[in-house]
């Protein structure tokens, strides 16, 4: 039984249970559709955690009916990319959402958060302050001590035009600060007359050096969903003890509209990491093959490996929305694609360390053909005709010439099912100079056609194989995790101590079923006894198939009793 929930509808969380209360309430929000948005910035490609913020934040505007904008939290002017906006919409659609034609950047509101800038001046709500980073720092308090902050009390007058000239580049970086003026002895310290605007001259991607002040991301974050309308603004949990600040600029400015910011457990991973700074060592150190290698918990990275938007949407909305953060279990992912792989994915016939089976008792030049289903699961999806003749190609460790213990597969003397064809009995092999099994033998049973026994006989082993005079050679990589430890990056470890030197094993040679020849990505199989793979997206060329395995057949995840 799959246990798959259908991902088209959002289970019910609490931030629902808010929105209700709010639309319940009228005030501020009667009459408007709930409007969120997915604010990222663009300073790397999404991974599985931004995955549930896109579900979160969509997932809510299509359950109320209402709208989910895209935003590019593009305010820090460093490191921003054009090739990350463009990976961003990509992988958005991918995951099946739209935001239709409601694609912002944060930077085109520059003018108007200056604007609510200097109303908070002029209100006596902020002030320029000239303290250098390291004062601040020594001035900021503790939980007994308020902060001093010596330029508190400078006049309106003054601070508007230290904050022009501020603009004007008449100032040094990090020579002066606006801060709102807000509560010295607050004990929630992001209250503490907080920095709302810094000199900094750096080129911005898209405003170039117009700008040598930029505001910081709390002043500029409730301004650019108050512009944009948005109603709920849902964040991730590091933002809670912002809140206070959020809504005290919202309530202090001429704001159009009046958010509010709910917040919710991020979502943690075991065996790999998820910040995007550490995701860009491992491209840019080259430790992976780009943002997209099969290994990286990235979007792109995922998709490349096989997974699908449905397995991944289902992986979210299991593992639910909660306030409290946890770490779930990679196997728990991997549970979601076998979940929905098993569904969908074709069954097909491929050998990844080939050895050949000669079946000495059929005639050469023989072929026959055998009507298969392609999916159990689903008839609708058909049959395929697989070829058997002479040769064929079988795995390796599928024959033993003494057999251990319990061995159920071919070694002489004993009969195996070759999948879906006919009972074949070992008759031997033959060995090279070195001692190595170079060929199998067997013979077959014409009576047994389609793998029955009409005798009744048991046949314990069944074998998966290959026509070696009709298959088509294959490149196929086997995955592991990336990092030894399930924690790569907790306390003071470096996380690059920690990978796993063969998190990825490349076989070629492999003999795939000839009908797999003209498989283009994102087509998977599932490859009977090895597990679900498919054509990997990047390299795999007609006369030169790769695939990549995506997840094995047996299931590693534990549901907790
Ligand atoms: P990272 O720490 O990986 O660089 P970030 O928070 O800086 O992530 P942003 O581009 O700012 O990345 O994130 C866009 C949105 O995605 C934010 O609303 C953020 O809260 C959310 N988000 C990021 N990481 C996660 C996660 N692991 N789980 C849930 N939401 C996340
Ligand atoms: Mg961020």
């Amino acid at each position: 039984m799959s246990e798959t929930t259908n991902p088209e509808v959002m289970t019910g969380n609490f931030i629902h249970d808010f929105i209700d209360e709010d639309i319940a309430e009228g005030g501020k929000y009667a009459g408007k559709k709930v409007h969120t948005r997915f604010p990222p910035e663009p300073n790397g490609y999404l991974h599985i955690g931004h995955a549930k913020a896109i579900c979160v934040d969509f997932g809510t505007a299509e359950k109320y009916g209402g709208l989910c904008n895209l935003r590019m939290d593009d305010t820090n002017p460093t490191k921003e990319d054009v090739e990350y906006v463009d990976a961003i919409k990509e992988d958005i659609k991918w995951l099946g959402y739209d935001w239709d034609d409601r694609f912002y950047y944060a930077s085109d509101y520059f003018e108007q958060m200056y604007g609510y800038a200097v109303e908070l001046i002029k209100k006596g709500l902020a002030y320029v302050c000239e303290l250098t980073p390291d004062q601040m720092r020594d001035y900021r308090g503790d939980t007994q001590t308020p902060a001093k902050s010596p330029f508190r009390d400078r006049p309106v007058e003054e601070s508007l035009d230290l904050f022009e000239r501020m603009k004007n580049g008449e100032f040094e970086d990090g020579s002066m600060t606006l801060r709102a003026k807000i509560d010295l002895a607050s004990g929630n310290f992001n209250m503490r007359d907080p920095v709302i605007y810094r000199i900094n001259r750096l080129k911005h991607h898209r405003t170039g050096d117009k700008w040598c002040i930029y505001p910081m991301y709390d002043f500029a974050h409730p301004i650019e969903d108050a512009i944009e309308g948005i109603t709920h603004s849902l964040c991730t949990l590091e933002f809670e003890s912002h809140r206070p600040l959020y809504d005290w600029v919202i309530n202090n400015i001429s704001a159009p509209a009046k958010p509010r910011q709910i917040e919710f457990a991020r979502l943690g991973i075991n065996n790999t990491v998820m910040s995007k700074r550490k995701l860009r060592t491992l491209v840019e150190e080259k430790h992976v093959d780009g943002w997209d290698d099969p290994r990286m918990p990235t979007l792109c990275g995922l998709r490349r490996r096989g997974y699908t938007p449905k397995s991944i949407r289902s992986f979210i909305d299991q593992i639910g929305v909660s306030k409290v953060n946890s770490i779930v279990e990679y196997s728990f992912l991997e549970h979601c694609l076998r979940d929905d792989l098993n569904e969908s994915a074709e069954r097909t016939m491929c050998v990844i360390h080939p050895i050949k089976l000669v079946i000495t008792n059929y005639p050469e030049g023989k072929t026959e053909e055998f009507e298969v289903e392609n999916n159990p699961n689903r008839p609708e999806d058909g049959t395929r005709t697989v070829t058997f003749s002479r040769e064929c190609w079988i795995e390796a460790e599928d024959f033993m010439e003494e057999p251990i213990k319990k061995y159920q597969r071919l070694y002489p003397g004993n009969e195996v099912r070759l999948k879906s064809t006919y009972i074949v009995k070992c008759t031997g092999c033959k060995k090279d100079e070195n001692g190595s099994v170079v060929e199998v033998y067997a013979e077959y049973d014409p009576e047994t056609r389609g793998g029955n026994t009409p005798d009744g006989r048991k046949v314990r082993g069944t074998i998966h194989w290959v026509d070696a005079n009709n298959c088509a050679d294959a490149e196929v990589r086997l995955y592991d995790n990336l990092f030894t430890v399930p924690d790569p990056d907790s306390g003071e470890r470096n996380f690059l101590d920690y990978l796993n030197p063969n998190s990825l094993e490349i076989l070629t040679g492999c003999k795939a079923e000839k009908n797999l020849e003209t498989a283009k990505a994102p087509k998977s199989f599932q490859f009977m006894r090895l597990g679900y793979f498919c054509v990997d997206n990047k390299d795999s060329k007609p006369g030169h198939l790769v695939f990549n395995r995506s997840v094995s057949l047996k299931d590693g995840f534990k549901p907790k009793k």
